[in-house]
């Protein structure tokens, strides 16, 4: 039996990888537990699946057997032979980096740690031999339509996007909109950040160079198109013009378990496809509502420590946006100013570097945001 420990055990990725563990009991053990900071949730688990390790990051009430502090994240590694990594942030980076020096199964729900960190990560999952597997359904689909191919043959990705809620509003429209129309996401139920991320497209954003990261592409290689019924969930165009498609039901229990048990595949209970119930529609996203998109793809041009610098701005952006201190557009607008004024002050990529631009970058964000700066 896999011995699996789950990083963000209490959100909604963590929750449907137990639910997949649950069903698939006789593949998988449940080794270690980490939870942000929901104690409550994280011991139901514990007592669900009998967890030997489980931890809280952010705890300030000491509880018997409950490991606390950042660290709780590199000792839920130790012992597990796959570790899915649904945490916020880049709070798990150094965490995913162990792992794969230990040569351990990385099943990675978490974009930013690949958005900031992917060199790293790559280097490692090279160098040491780890492997690193997506839980992200269109990452999975593009996973899924490269099987047996060769990645030389492949001319473009071509990613889904479900267009979010504000699909189809005017740009008149999106100025006035609020935090509570943006978390009414038509088909995926997923956590705030993800669902403001969808609504302003910069989940998709993220998602391209996400993709850039996963199977060693240009960003200018990479398509979005949006597709409402996220039935598609990607395609991949080869050199030859055939296009794969990954197509099923929309449910996160189908690409966390294809994580876990990659290549292979077992029974998923997943609502079967029915090719009938309304037809499939593809659209050219509008970059002018969604500029976050570009703003991406600039930052992956970039690189080195503007994708880290990119993805701090818009966590304060969203927070803000959520309380209702900024607009819908002012997302974009002082992410795109965070860009222009960057300038990194370190030379080198790694975990320290990270770690000090993602905060000084907020810093600076939420100055912009208070009219400070
Ligand atoms: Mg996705």
């Amino acid at each position: 039996m896999k011995k699996i420990a789950v990083l963000g055990s209490t959100g909604s990725i963590g929750v449907q990888t137990l639910d997949v563990l649950k069903a698939k009991g006789e593949l998988f053990d449940v080794f270690s537990l980490v939870a942000f900071s929901d104690i409550k949730k994280v011991l139901e688990q514990q007592r669900e699946f009998s967890v030997p390790y489980v931890g809280v990051i952010n705890l300030h009430e000491q509880t018997e057997g409950v490991h606390t502090g950042e660290n709780c994240l590199l000792e839920a590694v130790e012992g597990a032979d796959t570790v899915v990594v649904a945490t916020r942030g880049i709070v798990a980076l150094p965490a995913v980096l162990k792992a794969l020096k230990e040569g351990k199964t990385v099943a990675l729900a978490n974009k930013e740690t690949l958005v900031c960190g992917g060199k790293l990560v790559n280097e490692y999952a090279k160098k040491y031999g780890g492997k690193l597997v997506t839980v992200d359904s269109e990452h999975s689909a593009v996973m899924q339509c490269l099987n047996g191919e060769n990645k030389k043959n492949v001319s473009k990705i071509i990613l889904t996007a479900s267009g979010g809620a504000f699909r189809n509003f005017s740009y008149e429209q999106l100025k006035n909109v609020t935090a509570a129309d943006a978390l009414k996401h038509p088909t995926w139920r997923m956590g705030q950040k993800i669902t403001i991320d969808c609504a302003t497209m910069m989940n998709k954003g993220l998602e391209i160079i996400e993709a850039c990261r996963l199977f060693d592409v240009s960003e200018d290689k990479v398509e979005v198109v949006v597709h409402p019924q996220s039935i598609v969930h990607s395609m991949v165009e080869f050199a030859d013009g055939s296009v794969k498609a990954q197509l099923a039901s929309p449910d996160m229990k189908l690409p966390i378990q294809y994580a876990l048990t990659y290549p292979e595949r077992f029974g998923c209970d997943i609502k079967p496809l029915d090719l009938f119930s309304s037809p499939l529609e593809f659209f050219v996203p509008d970059e002018n509502k969604f500029k976050c998109m570009s703003l991406c793809r600039e930052a992956i041009k970039k690189d080195r420590l503007y994708p880290t610098a990119l993805n701090a701005a818009n966590d304060v952006c969203v927070e803000n946006f959520i309380k209702g201190k900024i607009g819908f557009f002012d997302i974009a607008d002082t992410i795109e100013r965070v860009l222009n004024e960057f300038l990194p002050q370190y030379d080198k990529v790694d975990v320290k570097s990270i770690f000090d631009t993602d905060r000084q970058v907020k810093i600076i964000t939420q100055n912009i945001i208070d009219g400070v700066l």
